[in-house]
């Protein structure tokens, strides 16, 4: 299945079977009566995967999946699962659940534990190991089964761990070609096999000495090349947070012929702008059927508070240069971006 509607989308990160009550109530009485029609669910390897046990690393069941899923259905929410491809493999030098069971596949095992930025940022995977893919897609293959999903989001933000200099697959090899080959193995099993659509965050496409981003909203490592090498129908999430004189990345997708989402977090003021000119871009080219919509991302940890405290907290303080704590203000920014395209202003 392709989108075919506008999206209107909201990104979280989940993976607590004793959270599924909470989450249910704030999918119905938050996101979708703020016509949220694609949910971002990133659940990472806390997902109790019964193909692979022991890379669980949280209590999200596959009946817990199952009631989310029909949730979603029946709110007319498309939800798409999010599983971390390549980096993001745990945080600084501590390895996260998958690369705990099978060091094998860390590109850098020689980095300490106890390391940090700007020593590593997160472990990657080795692209080029014989054996990753293959508890990957069976991975996959479980959330794609477990959440009824017609839709997977690859993740891959922020890999700065490719072509290690002591990885005796990648020594030496070209980071572009390396991390193409990553998104190209992903989109086959995705794509070609299962049939559902994938989506990837839009980072290390961006080269950021063309574009004007720094590190994190861009590459200046030497990935941005593999935006030539990569299917076109993969559908890209664009992130910007911060409100920036530009953003073109946004017309750079869509010339090069994908489909962009710009993705936002909880800066209200940011958001719009983003939002506003990403719309500009996409008529100028006029090519705005490759820019459906927008998702709003949140990065809190959410708990029971947090799901109640947004169930409660109506209606939405108006006034963008308030000063409000993250949670409200990402609250105002659900509001104000979800109206806007309501409305297809
Ligand atoms: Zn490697």
């Amino acid at each position: 299945m392709k989108i075919t509607e506008p999206v209107r989308a909201f990104h979280l990160r989940f993976g607590s079977h004793d959270l599924v009550e909470p989450f249910k109530e704030f999918i119905e009485k938050v996101l979708a009566p703020k016509g949220i029609n694609h949910l971002v669910l990133e659940s990472n390897t806390s997902f109790v995967f019964e193909s692979h046990p022991e890379v669980t690393g949280g209590t999200l069941t596959k009946q817990d999946a199952r009631e989310i899923a029909a949730v979603c259905k029946n709110n007319g929410i498309r939800l798409i699962p999010l599983f971390q491809c390549l980096g993001h493999q745990g945080w600084g030098g501590a390895p996260n659940s998958i690369l705990k069971a099978h060091p094998e596949f860390d590109e850098t095992p020689y980095v300490p534990l106890d390391a940090e930025w700007p020593d590593i940022f997160c472990r990657s995977w080795c692209p080029q190991h014989p054996e990753v893919n293959q508890l990957v897609f069976e991975l996959m293959d479980e959330l794609i089964d477990a959440f009824c999903a017609d839709a997977f989001h690859v993740g891959m933000d922020e890999v700065y761990e490719i072509a290690d200099d002591n990885c005796p697959r990648c020594k030496g090899k070209d980071r572009a070609e390396l991390f193409a080959k990553a998104v190209n193995d992903l989109h086959s099993h995705l794509v070609k096999k299962r049939g559902v659509e994938m989506f990837m965050w839009g980072d290390r496409l961006n080269d950021s000495e063309k574009l004007g981003y720094d590190q994190w909203e861009g590459d200046m490592f030497g990935t941005h090349k593999a935006i030539d090498l990569i299917p076109k129908d993969i559908v890209i999430m664009d992130w910007h947070y911060e409100k920036l004189a530009a953003y073109p990345s946004i017309a750079n997708f869509i010339e090069k012929g994908f489909t962009v989402i710009p993705a936002c977090w909880f800066k209200t003021a940011a958001a719009v702008d983003f939002l506003n000119e990403s719309k500009r871009q996409a008529q100028e080219l006029g090519l705005e059927d490759k820019l459906p919509g927008m998702v709003v991302t949140s990065w809190n940890g959410w708990d029971k508070e947090s799901f109640e405290r947004f169930i409660n907290m109506t209606p939405a303080p108006k006034e963008c240069d308030e000063k409000l704590e993250e949670l409200e203000e990402l609250y105002r920014t659900l509001s104000a971006i979800t109206e806007k395209l309501n409305s297809r202003i």
